[in-house]
C-alpha cells in the first residue's frame, strides 16, 4: 500500500526491543532507516495531506507527518529540506523533501515511521514499515538469495523469512549477523552469485562538463597524459581518496 519513501538500502530495522549500542538501555527503534543514495529526494509513500511539519527538533530534526485517507500516518525524519506546507494535499510519489541528517543522526539517512493512528501517540500504533512496502532493493535481494539456494517469496517486503535468510547468510559468511541488508551484506551476496562478473569501470570516468569540477577535468587530462589511463579499463573506479591522491600527484609534479 506504500511505496518506498526514498532510494537507498535499509540500514536499520524496526525493533521494539533494540538495545542502545553504548548505554545498553532498551531503546526501541520505531521505524526503518534508509541510507544515503545519489538521489536523496523523498516521495510521499501514499496519497494524503501534510498534517504536521517539525523543524530543528533535537532528535527528529526537520520532519514531515502525512495523514492518509484510512487514518494511518507516515513520518519522515532528519530531512535536509522540506518542499511542502502543512495542509497541502500530496499524491503518492510526489516529492515532499530531501533526505538529510538533521537532529539526532550520525549520517545521511531517512528514518521512516508508519502509524495506524495519529503519530506518534505513544508509539502504540506504530507498525513495521517494511511489511507494507514493496522495495525494489528487497526484491533484488530476495531474488539473489534464491539463486544461492534460499526459497523466498520475491515480494519486496522485508519480512521475517527474508530477514532470517539474511541472518543465516551473514552467519555463514562471518559477517555481523544483524539481519540488516546493508551495503556489505548486499555486496557479499552479489559476489557469491554463480554468474557474478566484476563490474569494470574506468579508473576515473571521463569528465562530463556538467557534473565535474575544473580540477577533476584537469586531473583527468593530466593522468591520461601520464599514462595512468592508457586505454585500459581498470577494475575499480577511483574513490574520492584515490582521486585526491592523483590530484596531489599532479600538483606536486607541476610544482617541480
Ligand atoms: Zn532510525
Amino acid at each position: 500500500m506504500f511505496i518506498k519513501p526514498c532510494h537507498g538500502l535499509i540500514t536499520s530495522l524496526y525493533d521494539m526491543h533494540r538495545k542502545h549500542p553504548i548505554t545498553g538501555k532498551i531503546l526501541p527503534h520505531w521505524g526503518v532507516d534508509y541510507g544515503n543514495h545519489a538521489d536523496n529526494s523523498i516521495p510521499a509513500a501514499a496519497q494524503g495531506v501534510v498534517r504536521f511539519i517539525g523543524r530543528g527538533h533535537k532528535t527528529a530534526g526537520n520532519f514531515i507527518v502525512i495523514k492518509h485517507p484510512n487514518g494511518w500516518e507516515t513520518a519522515y525524519l532528519h530531512l535536509a529540506a522540506i518542499t511542502v506546507i502543512v495542509g497541502q494535499s500530496v499524491e503518492q510519489g510526489q516529492k515532499i523533501g530531501v533526505k538529510g541528517m538533521t537532529g539526532g543522526a550520525t549520517g545521511i539517512h531517512l528514518h521512516f515511521e508508519v502509524s495506524t493512528g495519529t503519530w506518534p501517540g505513544d508509539y502504540k500504533n506504530n507498525v513495521n514499515p517494511v511489511l507494507y512496502i514493496d522495495d525494489p532493493d528487497v526484491r533484488e535481494l530476495q531474488s539473489n538469495l534464491n539463486k544461492l539456494g534460499y526459497k523466498l517469496v520475491v515480494d519486496g517486503k522485508y519480512g521475517e523469512a527474508t530477514m532470517n535468510a539474511v541472518i543465516n547468510y551473514q552467519d555463514r559468511r562471518n559477517l555481523l549477523a544483524d539481519g540488516v541488508p546493508g551495503l556489505v551484506t548486499v555486496a557479499s551476496i552479489k559476489k557469491d552469485l554463480p554468474n557474478y562478473i566484476a563490474k569494470e569501470e574506468p579508473i576515473m570516468p571521463e569528465p562530463n562538463a556538467n557534473v565535474v569540477s575544473p580540477s577533476h577535468k584537469e586531473a583527468w587530462e593530466w593522468a591520461k597524459e601520464q599514462g595512468y589511463l592508457n586505454g585500459e579499463r581498470p577494475k575499480d573506479p577511483l574513490t574520492r581518496e584515490q582521486f585526491a591522491t592523483v590530484l596531489k600527484r599532479m600538483h606536486d609534479k607541476l610544482a617541480e
